[in-house]
């Protein structure tokens, strides 16, 4: 069964790209910057289609729908849309070009340019039952401390707490009502999870096994690890 379909549900992937990579310093967007010979934002086009995945909705910065268009050269793409000043704008912006029949969204930063195709298809394989919500994860390595500027304060408890990673896969109507509230968050999931504690939905949101390979490039050092990566040095 094509992953354009799941249980019977349309799949529709929205590729959020429209982040200004000002914490890298790079002079131009985060997606276009190149590793290995090519963009962060082909790089994550090209897992999309791997997974077997529809053709994303992408959304870019204001004003690049040129250079977005000329970076994803060959691979598919449903649409362009302009993105907004948040990453949840940008998110409203990407669910709203998805076509109305489509029932279960996946929401993927280009930020995360390696990300396996089997990771994809998990968060996507795991939306379904009572299940609302799906996101890789990944267990915490380091000991976590509560902190006040540099002064130490506590060690949280890290057995329960993961990381999160992308694509986030939502029921359609669930993610809706969520963009509907006003408010920002870091992860579509923080929407999803004021919703379910307002009991305005009811359901499950779960993990799968996310990837070293999900590593969201941010810094400089998240992309000279991710460019490494890619270029086979590590
Ligand atoms: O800024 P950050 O790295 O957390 O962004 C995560 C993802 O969200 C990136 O793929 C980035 O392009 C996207 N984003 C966006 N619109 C914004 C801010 C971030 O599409 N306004």
């Amino acid at each position: 069964m094509s992953r354009g379909e799941r249980d019977g549900r349309r799949v529709g992937v929205v590729l959020v790209a429209a982040g200004d990579g000002v914490r890298l310093g790079a002079g131009c967007p985060k997606a276009l910057i190149e590793i290995a010979g090519r963009s962060l934002l082909s790089h994550a086009l090209a897992g999309l289609a791997a997974a077997d995945l529809p053709p994303p909705v992408v959304v870019h910065p204001v004003g690049s729908a040129g250079d977005f268009s000329a970076a994803s050269a060959g691979l598919p793409v449903a649409a362009f849309v302009a993105g907004g000043v948040t990453r949840t704008g940008s998110v409203r912006a990407g669910v709203t070009a998805l076509d109305t029949g489509v029932e279960v969204v996946a929401i993927h930063d280009a930020a995360r340019p390696l990300t396996p195709p089997q990771v994809m298809r998990a968060a996507v394989d795991a939306v379904r039952g009572d299940v609302l919500a799906a996101a890789p994860a990944r267990p915490v390595a380091d000991t976590l401390k509560r902190v006040d500027q540099d002064e130490i304060l506590a060690t949280v408890d890290r057995t329960a707490l993961v990381g999160v990673q992308t694509p986030q896969v939502f029921v359609r109507w669930v993610l809706d009502a969520a963009l509907a509230q006003p408010g920002d968050a870091t992860d579509d999931l923080a929407l999803v999870e004021g919703l379910v504690a307002q009991r305005k939905a009811e359901g499950r949101m779960v993990t799968v096994t996310g990837s070293l390979l999900g590593h969201k490039v941010t810094y400089p050092e998240d992309l000279a690890l991710v460019r490494a990566i890619a270029e086979g040095r590590m």
